[in-house]
């Protein structure tokens, strides 16, 4: 596929409701020449109005929820999952606190506000803010289970008399009501306004009193908390609130990089835009929602000012790089409020409008709410249908599969085509290769391997620290440690600028792993390639420092694939899966909760592994990768001259991983992967395609060890490994005879 060469850098900084809409409009409009790359704390952007319905359990976290990976797909823009520290506005750079610096040409600004905390003494970190929603739920289930449990009643206070704080007070009522532990709780609302709903009109706020008393819950007005003590508020005039849990959902306050970052902002360091929703001093700076300052026309930190800046800014944002004019916002004189009550009724509340409540209101804001939700949940497909190859299949057309390949180990070539290709070169094709080369050198044995693939991720940098754990295995699959690495780094055409960029993180990325593996980047090579990629040629060494320097040590101590032993059990290090995932991820086809735990994965280095295999004298090591573990399990085999029972009951799936393949969102490898499967016997009730056995073909990227124990070692070795981290490791098989007319793989689904 052709694609125009990126000119300029657009970073989102922030998934929040305006960015939403950027990101949605430059899905149907992209614009050619712009790399567009979102930067984001958190990858599911809770929607505000529905956080309430969350809380009171009308809702489940996908339905309030946007997430961001699958947007970013459709957009086809880089996504960073990371908190940004820094903002160099005259640099044009973001800084981070754990990885490079990101340079902008055009940075638009969505990142929110938490509630404010400043001038409150004493223990403020016990404090459970409302905001970021991210660390606010996880505190919400443990003050449910603290309820749940709870021998006498608790005092809960939800701290903010604002629109926030009362239905945040009210879905909690409702939620507690609903499941039983309402006596439980003793709920009040503290506010240090004079009257609740202050923004608002008096009839609305007289309702809401009644529906507060209706739930039971106290109110306390004029009741301005300035320090927390253990189990208590104290207030400025002296009254002390009795609080075991304390929800706060004050006025929120600005990052404190924004007042650093030389932009001009307002008193309390929210960034100053004008009517176009560019910064007041930096043109090149747009924000919107709550970490912007409408000085032109001041409105309350308020999502629905955040939803209809988005608008302006999708226009505007494509505008500015275009040079084109841009538009003005207006945000909204009269903005329509229906604040829900907990109990799926809601009140309105609009300048002008009678505060009319009940049921249908709340029906009415669902409808509404979930219809922002459809549009960013049922998105634009991403891609133009492939057009279907014109060639004959007389001429040797054979329909290939047609739309994306995959990346990472799913873009490796299959076995069958890889194998004919190196007896058709004359290169071994009577021989099996290890996962490295074994090169004697001056009475030692070096161990070489090179690996790489186009990146399976948009972020250089995480893309960088893959390709080096990736290529890290082959060596610690041998049993050898890293010496040293060269690289081969392919950067897409684009502005001078912007490769250098690109070719910064990625080896930025690749370097913090080697140098973790204390492996030296010695040098290597750069070239124009249609996708980003890296590949790294490593040596390694499996001396023991002990023994000092002996080819023939060297040579008995590398775990190799053909030291495999009738009766060892076989340990699988790591979950499988990251194919799929991968794959789906790259189409937006998969939650990305699900990419977050199969990068979890990835992230972890085979390394630490090592120490358990020496320890546990395991003989036979591979890693396994592009041809999934039945792949390389058959290698193992064949190199041996044994035959494997593999359980499939013991074999993990990264979460997601089953359901992806079963809904044949698969690794454009996998086909030609199950081809593994005519060299296994399956016992009864076993079948192709179930995702059971799918995913054993399924190619891993930065996949686990797979190796062979003495049988008697292999329960206490695998506590070891889980104790080191890998809490998937398990005995998923043994060795076993080879027996002539059978095949080198049975497959059972119960242990037996
Ligand atoms: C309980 C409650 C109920 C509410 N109900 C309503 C309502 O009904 N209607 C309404 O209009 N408003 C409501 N609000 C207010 C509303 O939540 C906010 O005004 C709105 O979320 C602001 O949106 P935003 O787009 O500015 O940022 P947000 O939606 O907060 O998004 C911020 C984004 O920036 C990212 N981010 C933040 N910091 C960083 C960083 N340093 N680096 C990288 N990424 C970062 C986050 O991960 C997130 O993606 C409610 C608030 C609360 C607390």
């Amino acid at each position: 596929m052709l694609t125009t060469p990126a000119e300029h850098h657009l970073v989102l900084l922030g998934g929040g409701h305006s960015h939403l809409a950027v990101l949605r409009r430059w899905a149907m409009r992209p614009q050619p020449g712009v790399r567009l790359t979102v930067v984001a704390r958190e990858l599911h952007t809770p929607y505000s109005g529905m956080l309430p319905g969350l809380v009171a359990g009308h809702y489940d976290f996908d339905d309030v929820h946007v997430d961001l990976g699958p947007l970013a797909v459709a957009a086809g823009a880089r996504l960073i999952h990371d908190e940004v520290a820094g903002l160099d506005a005259a640099g044009k750079r973001l800084h981070f606190a754990d990885r490079p610096s990101l340079r902008y040409d055009t940075l638009s600004v969505n990142s929110g506000a938490t509630p404010s905390v400043r001038g409150i003494a004493g223990d403020v970190d016990s404090l459970r803010l409302v905001k970021p929603i991210s660390r606010f739920l996880p505190g919400f289930d443990a003050v449910c289970t603290r309820l749940a449990s709870a021998a006498a009643p608790i005092d809960i206070v939800v701290v903010g008399g604002g629109p926030g704080g009362v239905e945040l007070v009210l879905a909690l009522a409702h939620r507690l009501t609903r499941t039983g532990l309402r006596d439980r709780a003793r709920l009040a609302l503290a506010s240090a306004s004079a009257r609740l709903l202050a923004g608002h009109g008096q009839a609305v706020a007289r309702a809401m009193l009644s529906e507060l008393q209706h739930a039971r819950v106290s109110v306390l007005s004029g009741a301005e908390v300035v320090a927390v003590e253990s189990g208590v508020l104290v207030c400025a005039d002296g009254s002390r609130l009795a609080a075991d849990e304390t929800f706060w959902v004050t006025g929120v306050e600005a990052p404190r990089w924004t007042r650093e970052s030389g932009l001009a902002v307002d008193a309390a360091g929210f960034i100053e835009v004008g009517p176009t929703l560019q910064s007041v001093s930096h043109d090149d700076v747009f924000a919107a929602g709550d970490v912007a300052a409408l000085g032109f026309a001041p409105r309350p930190k308020s999502g629905v000012f955040a939803v209809r800046a988005g608008e302006v800014l999708a226009r505007n944002l494509p505008a500015w790089i275009r040079g084109e004019r841009l538009r003005r916002f207006r945000p909204q004189r009269r903005a329509l409020y229906l604040i829900s009550t907990g109990n799926r009724r809601a009140i309105v509340s609009r300048p002008g409008v009678p505060s009319l409540r009940g049921s249908w209101v709340w029906r009415w804001k669902d409808a509404i709410d979930r219809r922002f939700m459809r549009r960013y949940q049922d998105l634009p497909p991403m891609h133009e249908a492939p057009r279907r190859s014109v060639v004959a299949a007389s001429r040797g057309g054979q329909r290939l599969a047609q739309g994306m390949r995959c990346r990472g180990c799913g873009g490796k070539v299959a076995v069958s085509p890889l194998a004919a290709a190196l007896g058709q070169a004359g290169i071994g094709a009577d021989r099996h290769f290890e996962d490295a080369a074994e090169l004697p050198v001056a009475g030692q044995v070096l161990h070489q391997t090179i690996d790489g693939f186009p990146l399976p991720v948009s972020d250089p940098y995480l893309g960088g620290r893959l390709a080096a754990l990736h290529a890290l295995g082959d060596l610690y699959a041998m049993g050898a440690e890293p010496v040293a690495a060269l690289a081969l780094a392919g950067i897409p055409y684009a502005r001078e600028a912007l490769m250098a960029e690109d070719l910064a993180a990625l080896m930025a990325g690749a370097e913090r792993e080697l140098r973790q593996a204390g492996c030296a980047l010695l040098g290597g090579h750069s070239c124009e390639s249609e996708t980003i990629s890296l590949g790294l040629a490593l040596t390694g060494r499996v001396a023991d420092a002990d023994a000092g320097a002996d080819a023939d040590t060297d040579a008995n101590r590398a775990l190799r694939k053909d030291r495999l032993q009738p009766g060892q059990a076989l340990v699988l290090t790591k979950p499988l899966g990251t194919g799929a995932l991968l794959a789906g991820s790259a189409s937006g086809q998969i939650p990305s909760r699900h990419v977050e735990a199969a990068l979890a994965s990835m992230l972890l280095s085979n390394g630490p592994a090592l120490a358990q295999l020496r320890r546990f004298e395991a003989t036979a090591c591979t890693d396994v990768t592009g041809f999934g573990l039945l792949g390389h399990a058959l290698e193992m085999a064949a190199a041996s001259g044994c035959a494997l029972e593999l359980q499939t009951s013991r074999i993990t799936a990264l979460p997601g991983a089953l359901e992806a393949i079963a809904a044949g969102v698969v690794s454009s490898l996998q086909d030609a992967n199950e081809d593994s499967l005519e060299h296994a016997e399956l016992a009864f009730g076993l079948n192709p395609a179930d995702p059971e056995l799918r995913l054993l073909c399924d190619p891993q990227t930065c996949g686990g060890l797979l190796f062979s124990l003495p049988d008697t070692a292999a329960d206490t070795c695998v506590a070891a490994l889980r104790d080191a981290g890998y809490t998937a490791a398990a005995v998923v098989g043994r060795a076993v005879p080879a027996r002539p007319g059978t095949r080198p793989l049975r497959i059972l689904s119960e242990a037996s």
